[in-house]
């Protein structure tokens, strides 16, 4: 496989135009002096997509840092309990660090560095996207300090010591809820404190333009391994492509290879939490309304006076008001099908999956694999349903026990 980061081919329909819209949605909404800033990075993104000893390297640390191409295996247990359609799994899982976020966390961090800045900051909630950069810091060799809300340093003890030994500077936020949206306004505050020698690693499809662009172009690398896998083990392309939607990352990554194939179904599985009652869920495409959140336009879940609702789910890293602007895009023109999963759905999927095929997947991952054991029995034997398994389940495994572990029977 090579030439896979051909930026380029993969852009859905010339998407974003050039101030960085998809249909109404995205755009770049900046405090005036963060202006230029933004511009000077989705200039140098644009000069070093196209620069082969970037794509040369990157390539390299994926190969060999990594340990890409992530493989991609079919679950026949899985599917044959199910006795409907035919359930594949791209490996995500298995990647350095244990899910897809190293993908673009490597971009970000090489461009960071070719730009001459000094430090990558970046917030962070269960810690996931603070352990993939600090990972990437501690290889290309720039400090790097991530914002952490005080509550999820306690909660998230073991990642927290991951960063640390990474040699990143967690910078504990002690206001208001002290959480992730905290983390955030911090992470924000000191950035427009320096933005010459910073650069925020934005950790989804998120933010003002370039981000969503670039952190789509940078997890494309999951759908054009996929699609070339897929059509080498069964000389067919799938028919229908699932991933969970936290900002959305995983699931542009996969999607954004096959949206030139007209007979492919692609799923975006948003969390219901608990309910559908505001603040009980995460479910922003299928429960929220066009606004604006964190400098770009997007569906965003709102309260009732039109401000980020409190959101819910048992998976921390889909735990996000707003989502990205493509995903927002798609939805309105029905390119992508956007459902849900709730909590328990999403913990019976991660026990099946477990049991049934030796795969504890990441919490989020479940609510890709709850809904395809949901579909699969709906349709023939003969078509194939491919999930992204966006990350491993190791870190969830101690809250599982200790909030259901008795009803599991694994206490
Ligand atoms: C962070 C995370 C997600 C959610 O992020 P997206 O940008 O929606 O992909 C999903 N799965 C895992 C394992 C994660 O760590």
């Amino acid at each position: 496989m090579k030439e896979q980061l051909d930026f380029n081919a993969f852009r859905g329909a010339d998407l974003p135009d050039e101030k960085g819209f998809f249909g109404e949605y995205g755009g770049r909404f900046v405090p005036p002096p963060l202006e230029p800033i933004m511009k000077e990075i989705e200039d140098a993104y644009e000069d070093i997509k196209k620069d082969p000893s970037f794509i040369e390297e990157l390539l390299y640390l994926q190969k060999h840092y990594t340990g890409r191409p992530s493989p991609l295996f079919y679950a026949e247990n899985l599917s044959k309990s199910l006795g409907g359609a035919q359930i594949y799994l791209k490996r995500e899982d298995l990647n350095h660090t244990g899910a897809h976020k190293i993908n673009h966390c490597l971009g970000e961090a090489l461009l960071a560095k070719k730009m001459g800045k000094k430090k990558l900051i970046a917030e962070t909630g269960a810690g996931q996207h603070g352990v993939a950069l600090a990972t990437a810091a501690a290889l290309v060799g720039l400090e790097c300090d991530i914002y952490m809300g005080e509550v999820d340093i306690y909660k998230e003890h073991p990642n927290v010591v991951r960063m640390k030994i990474l040699g990143a500077n967690v910078v504990p936020v002690t206001h208001g809820l002290k959480t992730l949206k905290e983390a955030v306004d911090s992470a924000f505050e000191a950035y427009v404190g320096d933005p010459v020698n910073q650069f925020y690693a934005i950790g989804s499809v998120v933010g003002p333009h370039p981000f969503p662009m670039m952190v789509r172009d940078f997890q494309s690398i999951v759908g054009v391994e996929a699609r070339e896998q897929f059509l080498e083990m069964t000389g067919k392309l799938p028919d229908n492509l699932m991933a969970c939607v936290g900002g959305g990352s995983n699931a542009m990554g996969l999607f954004s290879a096959f949206l030139n194939d007209e007979s492919v179904t692609m799923y975006g599985v948003e969390p219901a939490g608990t309910s559908f009652k505001t603040g009980d869920h995460a479910a922003t495409l299928t429960l929220g309304k066009p606004g604006m959140i964190h400098g770009f336009k997007c569906y965003v879940l709102q309260d009732e006076n039109g401000e980020p609702a409190p959101v819910n789910t048992i998976a921390s890293g889909l735990d996000y008001p707003g989502v990205g602007p493509q995903h927002s895009y798609f939805k309105d023109i029905e390119k992508v099908k956007y459902e849900t999963i709730n909590d328990k759905e999403a913990i019976d999927a991660f026990m099946q999956l477990s049991r049934l095929e030796g795969i504890i997947p990441a919490l989020e991952s479940s609510h890709a694999v709850a809904y395809a054991i949901k579909l699969a029995p709906t349709l023939s034997k003969d078509e194939t349903i491919l999930v992204n398994l966006s990350g491993r389940g190791d870190k969830d495994i101690d809250y599982i026990v200790e909030k259901y572990g008795d009803g599991l029977g694994i206490k």
